[in-house]
């Protein structure tokens, strides 16, 4: 039998991502990972003056084997998120050193909150990887390239990451969004069935439009436990640096 790419001989690999710090997060999610002995990774911008005394608590959340990853610090999206009309406003009026100073600072700040943590990947807020529009539209994945061992993006439902081939500062992920468990279960299954990385995106547990339900969130999660035999799940930091050292394992064995 073909021997696996993943630890313990694991069929895939799965990531559960978590956006924008939210308390929501560190009372509904973090127990319910924390009960079962999964690992998370949370992407926080620290935003605010009072940044210390407020994201304090993740402190804790690293402490315990979490990732706190960078999500920039002023979460600037598509302007076409926006209600109001405003030429200046969005990523589209940002440039490449703009963009880099956003999460450079938040890095500061992050490194500040957390001393110990060491390396971090990076989420691009909203799924959206570029600046600029139209003619002067470019990507920032290279910035994010530059700073972080891995990036995740957004993606299409049923695809995932390869271990070898795909862009590690372009990693796809799919939103948890009102799914239910079975749809979360087939998710992570056919990424393992496929021998990939499967990561999944969420906001909120309960909390509407973004959110996922409480039965359907603990299915997906005992479902990893009973099957952690097969299926690896880990933070994207560390399944990020598995594929690294896969890739140079690789390397050294052709060269
Ligand atoms: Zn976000």
């Amino acid at each position: 039998m073909k021997q696996s790419v993943w630890p313990g001989d694991c069929q895939g690999a799965v990531s559960l991502s978590f956006d924008d710090g939210t308390e929501n997060q560190l009372q509904r999610a973090v127990p319910m990972l924390d009960e079962r002995e999964l690992k998370g990774t949370f992407y926080v911008p620290p935003k605010g003056d009072d940044y210390l005394a407020r994201y304090a608590p993740w402190r804790a959340v690293a402490a315990k084997g979490h990732e706190i990853g960078n999500h920039t610090l002023s979460h600037t999206c598509s302007r076409n998120f926006r209600p109001d009309i405003r030429p200046e406003a969005g990523l589209e009026a940002m440039t490449l050193a703009a963009v880099e100073a956003d999460i450079l600072e938040a890095e500061r700040r992050l490194n500040e909150l957390v001393p110990d943590h060491g390396p971090r990947t990076f989420c691009f807020p909203c799924y959206t990887t570029d600046v600029g529009e139209g003619p002067t539209r470019q990507s920032y994945v290279p910035v994010a390239a530059k700073h972080f061992v891995a990036a995740r993006a957004g993606g299409e439902y049923g695809f995932f990451n390869h271990p070898y081939n795909s862009d590690l500062h372009h990693l796809l992920s799919t939103s948890g969004q009102m799914m239910t468990g079975p749809e979360l279960i087939g998710l992570v299954e056919l990424a393992a069935s496929r021998g990939q990385w499967c990561i999944l995106t969420f906001h909120g547990i309960d909390t509407g439009g973004l959110g996922v339900l409480t039965p359907a969130f603990a299915c997906v999660l005992d479902h990893l436990v009973r099957q952690r035999h097969r299926i690896w799940t880990d933070t994207v930091l560390r399944v990020a640096q598995h594929c690294l050292q896969l890739r140079a394992d690789w390397g050294h064995r052709a060269g």
